[in-house]
């Protein structure tokens, strides 16, 4: 199918959107705004030392002490977070008498406090509420309210309804996803996404653009998301090379934040094979997900350039690649080399090999990922072999 042509009629579809979101430069100073619109007194601020190490809690803490807001703090979120941060979290909940949660960081941050937030009103333990065996069903709206302030621009987590921990029942990133863990509110505000190394922007920029990526050529039929995907794309192409060269830029700083909820809000139509991918590749070679994702992206491209040409084409046209005039198929071909680029240019390691994979691990890296829902969505079916070959030529 080309891009431009209509699809077949595809019968009954159900999607939902949501969040209040507040952005722009400067955006921080609504918090307790927001706060009081959602009734909450006391929040607790969900953080980890990274953001508390880069001075960003303290601007948070200053922006609450000064409209009069008491809150407690739990700073010790860890990356890929676990049951014990849900737990710890709680713990300082109750003892502050919280009656709310400011989610402030990355995606480890929010995705840590949506768990404390699901624990406030339900019982343990978390693997009961695991998507993969239907455990959304257990999820009620009684949750207190949560507010999510992101560090980053890749993840999304502020838009998405979904938090993901590594839990010692499943023994993987299992992945709690309802519609009552959106965050109520989201302050994007790109002055705290300025002192971001640029390693990790261009990272987490890597995540946002793979978001819409996959999103925008996964299987399935969801026109909002596909519209909100390609604009992530758009976005993403644009600005993340100069968020990355030039930290300070605002507008493209932005831009990324854009990206980043777009590329959320999109995925509910589903992921792909990169996805798949970094999921495992995070938990057995200690990759950062974005970085991972920024690796693998560009021969998951070429697997699925023949499934969806058309769609491919779409993507070189939103990157500004597209020069020439060479149809559909030479555009497909000029979107690969364009993800090729854009990961060249922002100065991340091209190859597996480089990023301490080992070769050894690569079947099994290819078993997990063969196990991770993400890639049954892939617009060209991906057996585990495919999987393999794929783990292979990126690495
Ligand atoms: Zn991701």
């Amino acid at each position: 199918m080309a891009y431009f042509d209509l699809p077949d009629a595809p019968g009954v579809t159900e999607m939902s959107w949501p969040t209040r979101v507040v952005l722009g430069p400067g955006a921080l100073a609504r918090l307790p705004a927001q706060l009081e619109r959602l009734g909450v007194r006391r929040p607790l601020v969900v953080t980890d030392g990274g953001v508390v190490r880069g001075g960003i809690a303290a601007r948070v803490y200053g922006v609450l002490e000064r409209a009069d807001v008491a809150f407690a703090r739990f700073e010790e979120v860890q990356p890929n977070p676990t049951d014990r941060d849900a737990d710890a979290g709680l713990a300082a909940y109750r003892a502050g008498g919280c009656d709310g949660l400011v989610a402030l960081g990355g995606g480890s941050s929010i995705d840590a406090a949506k768990l404390v937030q699901l624990l406030t009103t339900h019982p343990p333990p978390l693997s009961r509420y695991d998507d993969a065996t239907g455990g959304d069903r257990f999820v009620r709206d009684d949750l207190p309210p949560l507010v999510a302030i992101p560090t980053t621009a890749g993840t999304g987590s502020e838009v998405g309804r979904s938090g993901v921990a590594t839990l010692p029942d499943t023994g993987r990133k299992t992945v709690i996803f309802s519609p009552h863990l959106l965050p109520r509110a989201a302050i994007c505000d790109p002055e705290l996404t300025v002192g971001l190394p640029p390693r990790l922007t261009a990272a987490t920029g890597m995540d946002a653009f793979t978001h819409g990526f996959e999103a925008y050529v996964a299987s399935g039929f969801h026109p909002l998301a596909d519209a909100v995907a390609i604009d992530a794309i758009r976005r993403a192409s644009r600005s993340l090379r100069r968020a990355f060269h030039e930290p300070g830029d605002l507008a493209a700083r932005t831009d990324m934040m854009i990206a980043a909820m777009e590329g959320a809000m999109a995925f509910q139509k589903g992921l792909g094979a990169s996805h798949a991918l970094a999921h495992a590749l995070t938990p057995i070679a200690g990759l950062h997900h974005g970085l991972a994702n920024a690796i693998v992206l560009p021969a998951v491209a070429e697997f699925v350039r023949p499934a969806a040409e058309g769609r491919l084409a779409a993507v070189a046209v939103a990157m500004g690649e597209g020069a020439g005039d060479g149809g559909n198929s030479a555009l497909a071909v000029q979107a690969v080399e364009g993800i090729r680029a854009l990961v060249r240019d922002l100065g991340l390691p091209a190859r597996l090999r480089d990023a301490t994979v080992r070769e050894e691990d690569l079947p099994r890296i290819a078993a997990k990922a063969f196990e991770d829902a993400s890639h049954r969505t892939s617009p060209r079916p991906c057996t585990e072999a495919d999987l393999l070959a794929l783990a292979r030529a990126a690495w």
